[in-house]
């Protein structure tokens, strides 16, 4: 059914249109238009991108309703097809989408393209969870006619896709979780089209992504709607998106805001549906006593992890708890905080955010200002567990690079302080053997809080596996059952259905003995 790709423009000059994608069409022009920003210079870029209109969202979710009927009944060997033809089609506008990455997040080259090679890695895994199909976890059990007191009848279940799903991809990741990220590439592998909303900080890298799906899924007969993309720098496409009766599900990466005011959208329509909302963390990081010890080793590692990216990762270790003597841990973290350059964010949104929550918590006056401390300056507080404990802005998240140091005397004070946390994404001790076998509190009280509990390692560089587990309990999550990246991600566009009785004519393939 492949064949090569078939760009329609040649590959160096794939014009930007900047109009939505509905179904195999492109949007019409006119109405509210808006511009990406060239991230380096500081000033808008070519070309105008146009918002979808009301009645294109309406279209796109009637083509997803359609294709959906076809779509979900397709052996997971086409779905993982049309998976890797997208991979084939990307790798193929590599250099482009690269290009116009950089130029919409002034982040460097090799983040631009080590991004790229996760977001590959992601739609392959997915590619070979459809294949596999064990996912739908098919269970057979055949009647026994002869049973007492009662016969038992014939039941056989597995999951199955829910409908078309709304994707909204995420300012900070432009690749690994927007078009073709692990939201999408989960939902098609399932069996369910997707509408995506595409985020307005990188539409043109949204636009060169979406002509790769829109062409695989060409090439490899795919019906239409299974993929549409809408541009919209405003509220108003994804509300509508949200509220649309041929819409399933949502997936949503970005802030506590965003993802609550879309919950609250769903759950209040005449049919609710799932809301799988990422919403960002602290990330909790306990440092022993131990491993305080070692100081400046310490200081560098989190520094490292703390400013990667500029601090823009919902994975940003930002809450770090000192057990016993800090000092010198803090004194050399401040003094790496001080020498960090900082360079430009992601968007101005980002950007106004950051100086925000740095100036309130500088105003606030609770915290002792380590480093930094004036507008665009990567910055470190510290202050004791008793300020901590009676501050609970403190422990809020200041997305970009800032980060603040909470000094405890014991270990029971800081398994105290971590039991009044909110749920979050990633939890992590520091310690060495000794310090480790006495962390057993520290353990059980994150344990409780997060979805992925780390020893001596940072959270920030996520490995994409079968065991990842990118969730965690409200607020990071809107949804603690489940995850954004791994393959358990797939779980979330289906539930489970069991048939009784059933004959083999009418049954899914999966739920027949071979
Ligand atoms: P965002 O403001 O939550 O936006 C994410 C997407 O949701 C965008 O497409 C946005 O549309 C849409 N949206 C937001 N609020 C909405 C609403 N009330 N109704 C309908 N659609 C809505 O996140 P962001 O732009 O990526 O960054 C802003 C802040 O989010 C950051 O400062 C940071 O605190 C946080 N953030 C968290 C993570 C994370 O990992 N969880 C990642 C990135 C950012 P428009 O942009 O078109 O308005």
């Amino acid at each position: 059914m492949t064949g090569s790709p078939t760009f329609k423009l040649e590959l160096g000059h794939m014009a930007l249109l900047g109009l939505s994608f509905i179904g195999n069409q492109r949007g019409v022009a006119g109405g509210q238009t808006f511009k990406a920003s060239n991230r380096l210079a500081g000033e808008p870029t070519e070309p105008e991108f146009c918002s979808a209109t009301l009645s294109e969202l309406d279209r796109a979710c009637d083509l997803a309703m359609s294709a959906f009927k076809v779509f979900r009944k397709l052996p997971g060997s086409d779905r993982a097809e049309f998976l890797l033809e997208i991979v084939k089609r990307m790798e193929f506008a590599r250099e482009e989408i690269v290009e116009r990455y950089i130029l919409e997040t002034a982040l460097p080259d090799a983040r631009a393209n080590n991004e790229f090679n996760r977001t590959i890695g992601q739609i392959k895994l997915f590619a070979q969870v459809a294949e596999e199909g064990s996912w739908v976890d098919a269970r057979i059990e055949t009647a026994l006619p002869d049973r007492l007191p009662l016969p038992k009848p014939d039941m056989r279940s597995m999951w199955i896709p829910i409908g078309p799903i709304a994707v909204f991809g995420a300012s900070n990741f432009p690749l690994a979780y927007s078009v073709m990220g692990g939201d999408s590439a989960s939902a098609l592998a399932s069996g369910c089209p997707i509408v995506v909303k595409a985020h307005p900080a990188h539409p043109g890298v949204s636009e060169l992504v979406a002509n790769c799906v829109i062409e695989a899924a060409e090439a490899t007969g795919m019906p239409e709607g299974v993929f549409s993309m809408l541009f919209d720098s405003g509220f108003e496409i994804g509300q509508a998106l949200v509220k649309h009766p041929k819409i399933k599900g949502v997936g949503f990466t970005g802030s506590q805001r965003g993802g609550l005011a879309l919950w609250k959208l769903a759950m209040a329509r005449e049919e609710p549906i799932p809301v799988y909302a990422e919403m960002g963390s602290v990330n909790p990081t306990i440092i022993l006593p131990g491993k305080l010890a070692d100081a400046e080793s310490m200081a560098k590692t989190m520094h490292a992890s703390l400013t990667m990216g500029m601090g823009q990762f919902c994975t940003k270790p930002g809450l770090i708890f000192a057990v016993g003597e800090s000092i010198a841990f803090t004194k050399h973290l401040g003094d790496l905080f001080e020498s960090t350059g900082f360079g430009t964010m992601l968007t101005d949104g980002i950007a106004q955010a950051y100086n925000q929550g740095v100036k309130s918590r500088c105003n606030a006056k609770k915290a002792e200002i380590t480093a930094g401390g004036t507008s665009n300056s990567a910055t470190l507080f510290a202050c004791d567990a008793a300020t901590f404990a009676a501050n609970p802005s403190l422990g809020e998240e200041v997305f970009g690079p800032s980060a603040i140091v909470v000094r405890c005397a014991t270990l029971d004070e800081a398994a105290s302080l971590i039991e009044e946390l909110a749920g979050q994404l990633t939890g992590s001790i520091h310690g060495t053997p000794d310090d480790l076998t006495n962390a057993g509190a520290i353990f059980d009280a994150l344990e409780q809080r997060v979805g992925r509990l780390l020893i001596n390692q940072v959270p920030t560089g996520l490995e994409v596996c079968t065991s990842t587990v990118h969730g965690g309990p409200f607020p990071a999550t809107t949804e603690p059952r489940s995850t954004s990246v791994g393959t358990m991600a797939i779980n979330r566009w289906a539930r489970p259905i069991c048939y009784q009785n059933v004959p083999a004519s009418l049954l899914p393939p999966s739920l027949i003995e071979s």
